[in-house]
């Protein structure tokens, strides 16, 4: 036991107002820290009105970094094959399967960070040090956000999804695949007329470009922000949220932002990934937007019904705003995740549900880029 490894305990009460937020929330913190701080490595609850904050220089970043990363390939790079090639009704009738059985173990798969919402970094953040990269504002910044995987996604963004959001006053920002398939630039173009911004997913979506060598996976990230440069893409995304930390790395050398590192991840691309923080971050050069929404992908496999989802949405909302985030919530316009009448109906319920709230506004991952630059 190196004392490094974390254990998950409740803050009960806090003693100052910018920890509000955390009281009756679950954070994971290391055992040797609870230990000094608490009195001992097993207590399950934080009292921090007679608990010092401790001064644990880099614990924040520690966390975010822990599980940040997809190490290992996920199943489909695995393959033979490109899976995209498999047709996408079966992709996605075997991942529900795999999806149900993957709900019933849980706990496998969201030791750290915890899910639904981990915000262990955030928490150690305003009780160490207190410094943070969002601008104060008493309204959380909400940003919608979409991959686009297929000629039939960026179809039903324009006419399925865009106007959701234009009658509701937001713009959106669609990372699109830039080599995987002919780009229909009629429609793109329409999407920057409209106001939105176009953003860059991979590179032919085969899960490959964060394993490369550093070489080829600049090729790919060079040849990738090419293909849409007409469209001034500010910010990447990772295809399926592979990411390693040389390709993060490299992002901020072609972006101003990159998106494709989940708060909790959940079991999806790997086991217990994610960053436990709902606030931009610098990676090295690079800086940070979390996903810190549920991903439909995610909670559609898992087997969640599209009327329970709009619901979660607006849970995982509140909690972010209320820990100072920013509400990143992905979609993607196919037909087999948001791109049919229910989930458009719970996209369209939390659109309505952000514009009618005191605790949002309307933003785009490219204004919070520059203002925190
Ligand atoms: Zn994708």
């Amino acid at each position: 036991m190196s004392g490094n490894e974390l254990r998950r305990v409740r803050i009960t009460a806090v003693h100052m107002p910018r920890l509000e937020w955390a009281v009756g929330r679950e954070v994971s913190l290391p055992s040797a820290m609870l230990g000094s701080a608490a009195g001992s490595p097993g207590v399950t609850s934080l009292d921090l009105r007679v608990i010092p904050p401790p001064s644990l220089n880099g614990l924040a970043e520690d966390l975010r970094l822990r599980a940040a990363f997809t190490t290992q390939p996920p199943v489909s790079k695995k393959l033979p094959f490109n899976y995209q090639r498999v047709p996408p009704l079966l992709r996605s009738y075997i991942a529900r399967q795999i999806g149900r059985r993957l709900r019933a173990r849980r706990a496998e798969w969201s030791r750290y960070p915890d899910w639904p919402l981990d915000l262990s970094a955030d928490f150690v953040n305003d009780w160490t040090s207190g410094d943070e990269l969002l601008p104060s504002s008493s309204r959380a910044p909400a940003l919608l956000t979409h991959d686009i995987e297929s000629p039939e996604g960026l179809r039903n963004l324009v006419e399925m999804f865009l106007p959701v959001e234009e009658a509701a006053g937001a713009r959106s920002t669609s990372y699109v695949v830039p080599a995987g398939w002919p780009l229909d630039h009629g429609l793109l173009r329409e999407v920057i007329a409209r106001g939105h911004d176009i953003g860059v997913h991979g590179y032919d979506h085969s899960n490959r470009t964060a394993f490369l060598d550093a070489e080829e996976r600049q090729r790919r990230l060079t040849a990738g922000r090419q293909a849409l440069a007409m469209y001034s893409p500010q910010g990447y995304r990772a295809p399926s949220l592979v990411r390693t930390a040389p390709l993060i790395d490299d992002l901020g050398r072609y972006y101003r932002y990159d998106s494709s590192i989940p708060t909790s991840g959940g079991p999806f691309p790997v086991f217990n990934n994610g960053c436990a923080s709902v606030r931009p971050f610098r990676i090295g050069r690079t800086l940070e937007i979390p996903i810190t929404m549920w991903r439909d992908g995610s909670v559609r496999f898992l087997g969640y019904q599209p009327s329970d989802i709009g619901e979660m949405w607006e849970q995982n909302a509140r909690a972010v705003a209320a820990a100072r985030g920013v509400v990143m919530l992905l979609t993607h316009c196919e037909r087999r995740f948001s791109g049919n009448p229910e989930m458009l109906d719970a996209y369209r319920r939390f659109v309505d549900f952000v514009r009618t709230s005191p605790a949002f506004e309307w933003s785009t991952p490219a204004r919070i880029a520059a203002a925190v630059r």
